[in-house]
């Protein structure tokens, strides 16, 4: 669109923003830490704010998740400014915050230049890269939190009902309700709710997307969770642990890549019927793994999550709907081979959800452009096995040397945001060092 076109269409989504008694405009990205940052404007600014963005500091790009900062080659101190652009074609009207609406950015430098750690654009940039090999992808995020009640600084559960229990519905219907009708105002196509394992747990998936708009939806349905919770007096936790020792919080990431109009994860000669594309992509995520951790289980609360047995998958393997794989296979059932998808389960809430789709296509793309073979599939939980498959990293400091290491996510990076993320990831390290799970968890449950 011409800079003319976008003012035109500012002003008319303006006059739809007035009539529906919308005052400000909350425009957010996510940092690196996981964390999603926000300026807001009045609506009346939009149409400016379109054509000339909103000032920002780089700096954030080395916050951590207690809101200190630390630095890396190109990025830290008070200097600087960046540019914010909000992407108009997902303005959402925000159901449960009368009053306001929502769009993410994109961050251009002063002089409208894209801005290299721009986590956004990475996840845009890798996407084409796939559209340049004729491959498009689709994904969806899995939301799982823990509620709590708000008035209390104890953890303190609304619901005692079992895991996957009906009770916990019946407990928190009109909570439930709430939010299922906030998001469908939001025209967000929901999946699936339901009460998961951990005391207080509950899921929403919601139908899948193209990368950049399935990471856009994770903010949304975050956000939207968070803000029906606060609604009922209740507060939502969606860090990778809340408890050490109990189940954690996992941030799933489905995807299926797909040529024009096939699913390239059904209707094959691979295993269970995938294409050979889909299957070296999955074989490239696999590889990468341990390197992918450092993106999508990017805090050191994340490894009191990842330990076998709690399906989060803490092994570098895959099966077919094992639960305890890092990538499960999805062949869907018969009547909708198109439903065939793969899961990384490995991930969590705190990631970043840019980076974490942009990181694994990068990854996908490296293993169909080696043509790589999948291993073996493995079935059952392998804790349980006398020859199990490579456990992953299971602390934030291994998964950082395989980061560190990984040529693949280096290039697709770029240098200023590989070298940003390693530095968060660094002084998060430092940070936790020695301290308790207990403290791990409590510093980190309800920051994202
Ligand atoms: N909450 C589990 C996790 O930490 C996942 C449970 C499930 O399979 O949905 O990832
Ligand atoms: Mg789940």
């Amino acid at each position: 669109m011409t800079e003319q076109q976008e003012r035109v269409r500012a002003r008319q989504e303006i006059g739809r923003l007035v009539a529906a008694g919308v005052h400000g405009a909350a425009l957010t990205w996510v940092d690196n830490a996981g964390l999603t940052r926000v300026k807001a404007v009045p609506t009346a600014r939009l149409a400016d704010v379109v054509s000339d963005g909103v000032g920002m500091s780089p700096v954030f790009d080395v916050y951590l998740v207690d809101d200190s900062m630390t630095s890396s080659g190109e990025i830290g101190g008070p200097d600087g400014d960046l540019r914010l652009f909000p992407d108009l074609t997902r303005l959402t009207l925000l159901a449960a915050q009368p009053g306001w609406a929502w769009a993410p950015v994109d961050r251009y430098d002063q002089r409208g230049a894209p801005h290299p750690v721009c986590q956004r654009q990475f996840a845009r940039r890798m996407a084409e890269r796939a559209r340049q090999r004729g491959l498009e992808l689709r994904m969806g995020f899995e939301t799982e939190w823990v509620v709590t009640r708000a008035d209390s600084r104890e953890l303190s559960y609304p619901t005692t009902g079992p895991a996957y229990g009906m009770a916990r519905i019946v407990e928190l219907s009109d909570y439930l309700a709430g939010l299922l009708e906030a998001l469908h105002a939001q025209h967000v196509e929901v999946l699936q709710l339901h009460p998961e394992y951990a005391p207080g747990q509950f899921e929403v998936s919601v139908a899948p997307a193209g990368p950049v708009a399935a990471a856009d939806l994770s903010v949304l349905v975050r956000e939207t969770v968070r803000a029906v919770s606060g609604r009922h007096g209740l507060a939502a936790a969606f860090g990778p642990v809340v408890e050490p020792g109990v189940v954690g919080n996992g941030g799933h990431l489905h995807l299926s890549l797909w040529q024009r109009d096939r699913n390239l994860c059904q209707g094959g000669d691979g295993p269970y019927g995938m294409t050979a594309t889909c299957e070296a992509f999955l074989a490239g995520v696999l590889r990468e793994l341990p390197a992918l951790l450092a993106v999508g289980a990017p805090s050191p609360a994340s490894y009191l999550r990842l330990v076998p047995s709690r399906w989060a998958g803490a092994f570098q393997c895959w099966g077919l709907e094992n639960r305890e794989a890092a990538l499960r296979f999805i062949s869907g059932p018969p009547q909708a081979p198109q439903a065939a998808n793969a899961e990384v389960k490995c991930f969590d809430a705190a990631a970043n959800p840019y980076l974490a789709v942009g990181a694994v296509i990068a990854a996908g793309l490296a293993g169909v452009d080696a043509g790589l073979r999948l291993p073996a599939p493995v079935a059952g939980d392998p804790a349980g096995s006398a020859e199990p498959p490579p456990r992953l990293p299971d602390s934030l400091g291994a998964a950082l040397r395989h980061f560190e290491e990984s040529a693949v996510l280096r290039e697709a990076l770029g240098d200023p945001l590989w070298d940003s993320v390693a530095a968060v990831r660094r002084a998060e390290c430092e940070l936790f060092d020695g301290a308790a799970p207990e403290a791990v968890a409590a510093a980190t449950r309800r920051r994202y």
